[in-house]
């Protein structure tokens, strides 16, 4: 699939915030990033790192009292970060669609497949019931679903967890999105049905011209199904490079450390540190470079000055004072 080069996405200097009764806790600290049509940006981090809230403030849906304090969010040439709720609405779904961990969250329970698929249809696109129910089979068939004009009739918990999830990602497609954020979508999944769900990811893709921003603790998820990844670390991108550089040569000492994780022989030769104790708590965040509790080249300097994201080669960024001595 040939990429292009112009932005769906653009986030600029994007910073949320939640006020707490223990103090303001910055979950995304002016992050900015693009996302071009027809590309996959996997977002990586572990849990408090700001990877959701990111996914979510794109969408409109960060939980109160959390709020956008900061920066800007374009989607289309559109300025969407402003928008009034009713206006997101129209967006969210229509042009962007979602895809989160636990299909229950997209699910109704109580309702069959069919009319909620049918519903959404109904909702962004014309059509009239029968036409409706038509494009409904046609997703489920398109995502996997065998036997789909008699599974449309099916309520949610008569399908498996991977065919749950199939079903959530029809209902994605409903409007025919440009843009999917996926959070964590297989990560609920068996080994062997993410699998199977990752290439569905793919496949439409490829079909569809689908862009994404996925989600995911994993790097190994990601490895497959990214154009390119950024790393964050407590509310901050600290790395960002094509997913094929970040394997090879991974810069920043966390993404080597996650690296670690990744059941690889040939990343495991490497030896890279990993990771060791908990992410600080964003409501009280180390001082200087965040990581330098937990990373093993950290100097003085680490721990009372902060790094800022810097191109080091070509379409690659990373937040290392170690990159200044190179
Ligand atoms: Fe480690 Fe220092 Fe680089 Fe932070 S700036 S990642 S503490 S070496």
């Amino acid at each position: 699939m040939t990429l292009n080069k112009k932005p769906i996405l653009s986030v600029h200097n994007l910073q949320v915030e939640f006020p707490t009764r223990k103090g303001n806790l910055v979950a995304v600290n002016d992050i900015s990033f693009e996302v071009n049509e027809g590309e996959v940006l996997g977002v990586v981090g572990e849990s408090g790192a700001g990877k959701s809230i990111t996914g979510s403030s794109i969408i409109g849906l960060i939980d109160p009292p959390g709020r956008i304090t900061g920066g800007e969010i374009n989607f289309l040439d559109q300025r969407i970060d402003h928008l009034s709720a009713e206006e997101m609405r129209t967006i969210r779904g229509k042009e962007i669609g979602m895809v989160f961990q636990d299909p229950l969250t997209s699910l109704n329970p109580l309702y069959r497949i069919g009319r909620q698929l049918t519903e959404t249809i109904q909702t962004h696109l014309h059509l009239d019931d029968k036409n409706a129910r038509l494009q409904a089979i046609n997703l489920l068939a398109e995502v996997g679903i065998p036997s789909p004009e008699i599974r449309i009739d099916h309520y949610p918990h008569q399908f498996s967890g991977g065919m749950r999830q199939r079903v959530v990602i029809a209902l994605a497609l409903c409007a025919n999105p440009k843009l999917i954020i996926a959070d964590e979508p297989t990560t609920a999944l068996d080994v062997s049905i993410q699998a199977q769900v990752l290439n569905l990811f793919m496949d439409l893709r490829e079909q569809l011209n689908l862009t994404y921003l996925f989600i995911s603790h994993d790097l190994s998820v990601v490895e497959h199904i990214s154009n390119r990844v950024q790393i964050m670390y407590l509310g901050r991108v600290v790395e960002s490079a094509s997913t094929e550089e970040l394997f090879k040569e991974p810069n920043h000492p966390y993404t080597q450390a996650l690296l670690n994780e990744v059941p690889r022989l040939d990343l495991r030769k490497r030896n890279y540190t990993p990771v060791s104790g908990e992410i600080p708590s964003p409501l009280d965040p180390p001082s200087g470079c965040h990581f330098h509790p937990r990373c093993p080249h950290a100097t003085s300097k680490c721990r009372n000055e902060m790094p800022v994201l810097k191109e080091i080669a070509p379409g690659r960024a990373s937040a290392c004072f170690l990159n200044e001595s190179s």
